[in-house]
């Protein structure tokens, strides 16, 4: 094994590095570039798809924070990026609290600097599948107060989870931890049905050994008792698009005026209360 700092493997890809290749960030080495070109070439939507699920990310939680939410933990946050949650949620409200979480060593290497930028900030390096041990943290007790209602994001992480890795069952855990008035963002990998889509569960699986794409009724059975907000659990890229000012007023702009790539549609996101 290549050991990097801080026991970073540059031997093998990793799911955040080959991640932040596609997003165009700079935090990855040569064994996660070699993937990231060959998703690019055989499935030539992984660009666009990684955009539409970040940009996806960084709508709802402006929404959120629009709302008034001010605290946030983020499952399997990645490297930072441009709009980290932070960031968005930071820019309304300015103390605004974000634990994010991921199991990458990189994240924490990478992402402390950046990411714990504000003392409302910490990034955690946990497992998702433990969600007791992230519940318990130190840090999550010390930023997050689970009287007030939280918006936990878990944003292209249940796919990474297998059945009997109980995806359902950890959003229910978080759902019994959060106050009414909680929210919930996910998005996730949709099996299409197409050749596309199982071309590109096939290559992840491959490359990572895990990824489980899942139909439309498996998606929203993880949400379970949440009362899903509009526009449901829809593509990415229609999920609220951006809104423009013209003197006509307010204009939803952007792909929901355009029919969608096959790539496109295999990313969908949704937004969800807690009653
Ligand atoms: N949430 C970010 C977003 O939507 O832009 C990043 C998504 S990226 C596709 C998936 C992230 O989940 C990676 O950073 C990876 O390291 C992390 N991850 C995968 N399995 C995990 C696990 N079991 N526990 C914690 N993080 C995990």
């Amino acid at each position: 094994m290549t050991e990097g700092f801080s026991g970073v493997d540059q031997s093998k890809p990793s799911i955040a590095r080959v991640y932040d290749y596609l997003l165009g960030g700079k935090d990855n080495y040569e064994v996660d570039r070699v993937i990231g070109d060959k998703f690019t070439r055989d499935l030539p939507g992984s660009v666009a798809i990684a955009h539409a699920n970040r940009q996806n990310l960084v709508r709802a939680v402006r929404e959120l924070a629009l709302a008034g939410i001010e605290q946030f933990i983020d499952m399997g946050s990645g490297l930072p990026t441009a709009d980290n949650v932070h960031q968005v949620a930071q820019r309304h409200i300015p103390d605004a609290r974000v634990v994010y979480i991921d199991n990458d060593p990189i994240v924490l290497a990478h992402g402390r600097a950046l990411l714990e930028e504000s003392q409302h900030t910490r990034v955690i390096q946990a497992d998702v599948r433990d969600p007791h041990r992230i519940r318990e943290h130190p840090d999550t007790i010390d930023l997050i107060d689970f009287d007030r209602p939280v918006a936990v994001i878990h944003s292209a992480i249940l796919h990474h989870i297998n059945d009997d890795e109980g995806p359902r069952s950890l959003v229910d855990y978080w759902q019994q931890q959060v106050p009414s008035d909680s929210y919930f963002f996910i998005s996730h990998f949709r099996s299409g049905g197409n050749p596309e889509t199982a071309e590109a569960e096939a290559v992840l699986q491959a490359t990572f050994g895990r990824g489980r794409w899942r139909t439309d009724q498996e998606i929203r059975d993880l949400f379970g008792d949440l009362e899903i907000l509009e526009p449901g659990i829809v593509p990415s890229s229609l999920w609220r698009p951006e809104v423009t000012e013209t003197a006509e007023g307010l204009t939803r702009i952007g792909p929901a005026e355009r029919d969608l790539t096959v790539w496109e549609r295999l990313i969908v996101g949704g937004l969800a209360r807690k009653p």
